[in-house]
C-alpha cells in the first residue's frame, strides 16, 4: 500500500531545490521553462557561506538541446560563459607513453555499402594501407588544425557530420541560469538549510528549516545540495554504491592559467603516473587540474606533477577536491529527487558530469509526479538513471584497460583489475569481429567506442565480413575521396579564435 501525506494524485503546487551550484540552476531553469503557466511555485534555497564546488568546464554536445529548448541564444551565452567550442577530447600517453588521439563529436567516415567505414578502414590496413582512421573526421582534423565553423544544414557537406559542445565557467552558466529562471518567477532563498523534517507516516521531506529559522514546506524535493547530499542521503539515507573499485581517482587537484599558443576547439586529457591531467581552454583562461588516487601518489607529488605541465603561468593557489566515485542506491526516494553531485559522481575524464544533470532534468520531466508519487514511476527514473550512470561508469573505465601501460602502481592494478559484465562484453565483441553492441540509455554511440578502443591500441582480430563485397580498389578510390573531402573542408574552415571573435566573444578574447 502507498502511503502519502497529502491527498494522493493531486498536482505538485510547491517545488522546493536544495543548491544552487550549476545542477540547481539547470533544474531550476528547466523546470520554471517547462511548468511555465501552472500554478507552481518554485523555489530554490542557496548558501553562499558554503558555495559551490567551482569547477567544471569540459560539455557535451547535448547541451546544446538543453539550451534551445529554453530558448537562450548562443552567442548571448557564450559571451557570459566565456565560452569556447569543442570537437573533441584529445588523449595523450593513454595507450603508450607518446600515443595521442582525438576523441570527436562525430563518426569516422560515411556508411559504405551499409557497413560503417571503420570496417572498411580495418579491411585497408590489412591490405597494407598505412592511413590514420583520423583523416576520414572532419571534427579530428579541425580539431587537429584549431579550425572550427557551425556544422554545414547540407546533410551532403562534410561539414555537416560532426557535432559540438562548449567549454565554459560552469559558475557563470550556473549564474547565467539564474537570471533566466528568476525572471520565470523561480524565488532564491539564501541561506542554509541545518533541519530537514519527515513527514511521521509517509516519511516524505516536508519541510526544510534554514539557520536563520525559516522553514521552507513543498510537495516535491530536488536535492542539488553536492557531494553531501543533503536531503537523499542525509534526510533519507538513500544508500551509495561505491564505484572506487573499478574507478580508483578519488581526489583532484585544479588551478586556472592564463592562455597560451592556439584557441584549440577541444579539451585535453594527458595520463599521468597515477591519474591524469586536464586542460580546457576558455575565452579568457585555461582550466587545468589532474585527478588521481591518493593511493598510489600523495597530495604533494600531484600537486606537483600538475604544476609541472602547466604551459603557464598559474591565476590561483592550486586547490584540492575529494570524491568518491559511485552513485546514489536511489536517485528518487520517496518525494527527493537527486540531481547533480547530489546524486552521484563520476570522474570527468569524458565531461559528463554537467550532461548527467540534463539526463537527471530530463528524466524527472518525463516521469513528472503528482502528490501521489507512485513507486512505479520512482523505480522507472530510477532503473533509467543507474543505468545512465552505468553506461559511463563503463566508457570511463575502457579508458584504463585498453591500454599497454604497466609504469606504474596504477596501470599494473588496471591490468588485474575484474572488468563488471557489461564492459567485459563490450570488449569481447570489439576484438573478435570489430562489432560494438549498441544498448539502450547509452550516452556514448559506437563511433566514441572506436575512437577510444582504436586510440588506445585495442585493435579487433577481424571486422564485418561484408566488406568483402566492395572490391579492393574501388574501396581505395573511395577511401582517397573520403580523405580529400575531409581536407578540403578543413582548409576552409576558420580559426577557432577568429571564428569566436566574430560571432560570439567576450571582452576578454574581443580585444
Ligand atoms: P555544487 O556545485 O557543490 O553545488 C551545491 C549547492 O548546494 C551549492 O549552492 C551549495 O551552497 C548548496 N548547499 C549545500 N549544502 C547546503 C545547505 N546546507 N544549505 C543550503 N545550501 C546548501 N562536470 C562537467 O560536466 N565537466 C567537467 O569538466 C567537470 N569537471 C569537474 C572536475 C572536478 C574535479 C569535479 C569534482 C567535478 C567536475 N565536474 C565537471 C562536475 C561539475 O563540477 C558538477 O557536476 C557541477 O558543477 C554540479 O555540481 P552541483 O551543482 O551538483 O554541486
Amino acid at each position: 500500500m502507498r502511503a502519502s501525506c497529502v491527498m494522493r494524485g493531486s498536482p505538485i503546487e510547491r517545488i522546493c531545490i536544495v543548491g544552487g551550484g550549476t545542477a540547481g540552476w539547470m533544474t531550476a531553469a528547466a523546470l520554471s521553462n517547462r511548468l511555465k503557466g501552472l500554478p507552481v511555485a518554485i523555489r530554490l534555497i542557496e548558501s553562499s557561506e558554503i558555495g559551490t564546488v567551482g569547477v567544471g568546464e569540459a560539455t557535451l554536445p547535448h547541451i546544446r538541446a538543453f539550451n534551445t529548448t529554453l530558448g537562450i541564444s548562443e552567442p548571448e551565452l557564450m559571451r557570459a560563459t566565456q565560452a569556447t567550442f569543442k570537437l573533441g577530447i584529445e588523449f595523450r600517453d593513454w595507450g603508450r607513453i607518446g600515443d595521442r588521439y582525438i576523441h570527436p563529436f562525430g563518426d569516422f567516415g560515411p556508411v559504405v555499402d551499409g557497413v560503417p567505414f571503420y570496417h572498411h578502414w580495418l579491411r585497408l590496413r590489412a591490405l597494407g594501407d598505412t592511413t590514420r582512421l583520423d583523416d576520414y573526421s572532419y571534427p579530428v582534423v579541425a580539431a587537429e588544425q584549431n579550425r572550427f565553423r557551425h556544422p554545414s544544414t547540407d546533410i551532403g557537406a562534410v561539414e555537416s557530420t560532426f557535432g559540438y559542445a562548449y567549454q565554459f565557467d560552469a559558475s557563470l552558466y550556473a549564474a547565467f541560469l539564474r537570471r533566466y529562471a528568476e525572471a520565470l518567477g523561480v524565488e532564491r532563498l539564501e541561506g542554509k538549510v541545518v533541519e530537514t523534517a519527515l513527514h511521521p507516516q509517509s516519511g516524505h521531506v516536508e519541510r526544510v528549516t534554514l539557520a536563520d529559522g525559516r522553514t521552507i514546506a513543498a510537495d516535491l524535493f530536488v536535492d542539488c545540495s553536492g557531494f553531501r547530499g543533503l536531503l537523499i542521503e542525509g534526510a533519507l539515507a538513500s544508500g551509495y554504491d561505491d564505484w572506487r573499485r573499478w574507478l580508483p581517482c578519488n581526489r583532484a587537484v585544479a588551478v586556472p592559467t592564463g592562455s597560451a599558443g592556439p584557441l584549440g576547439p577541444y579539451t585535453r586529457a594527458t595520463a599521468r603516473t597515477a591519474g591524469w591531467q586536464w586542460r580546457i581552454p576558455l575565452q579568457h583562461r585555461v582550466g587545468n587540474g589532474h585527478v588521481y588516487c591518493s593511493d598510489f601518489i600523495s597530495d604533494e607529488d600531484a600537486t606537483r606533477q600538475l604544476v609541472e605541465n602547466l604551459d603557464a603561468p598559474m591565476q590561483a593557489e592550486p586547490r584540492q577536491l575529494r570524491f568518491t566515485t559511485g552513485r546514489r542506491r536511489d536517485f528518487w526516494k520517496k518525494n527527493v529527487v537527486a540531481i547533480g553531485l547530489a546524486g552521484g559522481f563520476l570522474e570527468p575524464l569524458e565531461s559528463t558530469s554537467i550532461h548527467l544533470i540534463q539526463d537527471g532534468i530530463t528524466e524527472l520531466l518525463a516521469l513528472f509526479p503528482d502528490t501521489g508519487f507512485d513507486p512505479v514511476e520512482i523505480g522507472e527514473y530510477n532503473r533509467r538513471m543507474s543505468l545512465h550512470y552505468e553506461r559511463v561508469r563503463d566508457f570511463l573505465l575502457l579508458h584504463y584497460v585498453a591500454t599497454q601501460r604497466d609504469d606504474s602502481e596504477m596501470w599494473r592494478h588496471f591490468r588485474a583489475l575484474t572488468l563488471p559484465d557489461s564492459l567485459a562484453e563490450k570488449i569481447e565483441a570489439w576484438t573478435t569481429r570489430a562489432y560494438v553492441v549498441p544498448y539502450e540509455f547509452g550516452l556514448f554511440l559506437p563511433p566514441s567506442w572506436v575512437a577510444v578502443m582504436m586510440g588506445q591500441n585495442l585493435m579487433p582480430r577481424g571486422h564485418d565480413p561484408r566488406v568483402g563485397r566492395t572490391d579492393d580498389t574501388a574501396l581505395r578510390t573511395r577511401a582517397q575521396a573520403i580523405r580529400s573531402g575531409v581536407t578540403r573542408a578543413v582548409a576552409g574552415t576558420p580559426d577557432h579564435a577568429d571564428y569566436i571573435r566574430r560571432s560570439a566573444a567576450a571582452a576578454s578574447l574581443a580585444a
